[in-house]
């Protein structure tokens, strides 16, 4: 059975630098022909690796490849597939520590890690996630439980114009009113201001609310950037105010000299959410919520159950399901562990600081070009640009112009978002496949297309 999968994985991997950068025609077609009922007998692998691969796949955005510089890519590393094998054929339980005390440790030496690469000692702790939006839920769920009585409704949320939409969407899960969720204004480089932070804060008082908690993010999704941490932990401790840090894009930086700069303060919150599908380049499905102190995950968390066996108590003995909303899960822990074991941590360390030149080196290119304009300056790996013009309607038509013909030539994918300043291409690096070559079809599909 492994050995036709593998000839069709072997072929994918081979050929995915020369698929196009999107394949997306006749997408509703596509699906349409797919929906079927339930199969009462089966049909052979070969012909569903046929159908996978052949008419599945392929129309798509191509995430996997090193043209996307969309959104926020990270390309899926093979070795992590690799250890999601493993773990599924041998199907071990590490929700709880007792189930699987070795395979907890693996994933526990991971979270460990990422609590090292923040800055914290051996209090700190974390679980992983399914991604960054069930990361900040947990953080915000966290932050409530510690900061509001239970009859919690007076609490408010502060965080950024620019925060990603998962914060306002974890608010409204957690039981909070839109409402009560303030966006802050940003400064010229789209970055939280944190006087209006501490007048919204002020306001909020005085008119009997109960602030709680902070989002500040390291690297937004829109332009990259990352919010004034130090201004905001100093805030944040006058008024005792839960801090957590987006750095679902941008925390994996801290493994470099440049990201740790940029990050700096980041040690200084109460809960940081990483995404290792973005940053550490795996497959979807691996984020991450790391806790200064790991006994407030425990506290919002921890419910217990008769059939079930009573919590560890040592230190070392993690209980994921009494840290996280979660009780079976898959081993997610292996599939960070093997590919950091196999190649090292300065593997990645110089993956990421490649993607801070090359992102670099694209917005050089488009420098060179002064009918355009840089927006927002790579604060990591992501920047944003627009066609200069005098008249506002025509700059974003212009823009979005040149972004759809930019698209059209498929060999990188790029996507936009409206600022109050009008319409900007963003460019995303931070796909593992993604080096100086794509930068150099990057250049050279701008110009051809301006
Ligand atoms: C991607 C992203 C998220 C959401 O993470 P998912 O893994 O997509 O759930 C949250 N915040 C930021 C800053 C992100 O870039």
């Amino acid at each position: 059975m492994l050995d036709v999968v593998g000839v069709r994985l072997g072929t994918f991997l081979d050929t995915l630098d020369t698929m196009p950068a999107t394949q997306t025609d006749g997408g509703a077609r596509l699906a349409r022909s797919l929906a079927e009922p339930l199969p009462e007998t089966g049909t052979t692998l070969r012909n569903l690796l046929r159908v996978v691969f052949e008419r599945v796949m392929p129309t798509a955005l191509h995430t996997s490849g090193p043209g996307y510089l969309a959104y926020i890519p990270g390309g899926g590393l093979p070795h992590s597939a690799i250890a999601d094998l493993i773990a599924g054929i041998t199907n071990r339980y590490v929700g709880l520590w007792m189930a699987a005390p070795g395979l907890v440790q693996v994933e526990t030496n991971v979270l460990k890690w990422f609590c090292g690469m923040v800055g914290w000692g051996d209090d700190a702790g974390g679980v992983l996630t399914s991604g960054g939006s069930m990361a900040n839920l947990i953080a915000l769920v966290t932050a409530r439980r510690e900061r509001l009585p239970v009859d919690f409704l007076k609490g408010t949320i502060y965080t950024s114009a620019h925060a990603h939409h998962s914060v306002r969407k974890a608010a409204l899960i957690a039981g909070f009113p839109l409402e009560n969720v303030r966006e802050i204004g940003l400064d010229p480089s789209f970055r939280m201001r944190v006087d209006a932070l501490a007048a919204a804060i002020a306001r909020d008082r005085a008119a009997g609310l109960t602030p709680f908690c902070v989002v500040a993010s390291a690297g937004t999704t829109a332009v990259g950037a990352v919010d004034p941490l130090p201004a905001i932990a100093d805030l944040c401790a006058a008024e005792r105010l839960w801090l957590h840090v987006d750095a679902a894009y941008g925390g994996f930086f801290l493994l470099t000299e440049r990201g740790r700069e940029a990050l700096a303060g980041i040690h200084r919150a109460d809960s940081v959410t990483l995404d290792p599908h973005k940053g550490l380049f795996l497959p979807y499905g691996t984020g991450c919520i790391v806790v200064r102190d790991r006994e407030t995950l425990r506290r919002a968390h921890s419910v217990s159950a008769d059939y079930l066996p009573p919590p560890q108590t040592e230190e070392d003995r993690w209980d994921f399901a009494e840290m996280s909303p979660e009780l079976s899960r898959d081993a997610r822990g292996l599939r960070v562990w093997l590919p950091l074991k196999l190649v090292g941590a300065a593997a990645f360390r110089q993956q990421l600081d490649e993607k801070l030149d090359l992102a670099r080196s694209a917005a050089e290119a488009v420098r060179a070009h002064p009918g355009l304009e840089v927006v927002a300056e790579p604060a990591l790996s992501l920047f944003a640009f627009r066609v200069r013009d005098a008249d506002p309607a025509q700059a974003d038509a212009r823009t979005r112009k040149l972004l759809a013909a930019m698209n059209q030539r498929k060999r990188v994918f790029l996507t936009g978002v409206p600022l109050p300043g009008g319409f900007v291409i963003r460019v995303c690096v931070l796909s593992f496949r993604t080096h100086a070559a794509q930068m150099q079809s990057f250049a050279e599909d701008l110009a051809a297309s301006l």
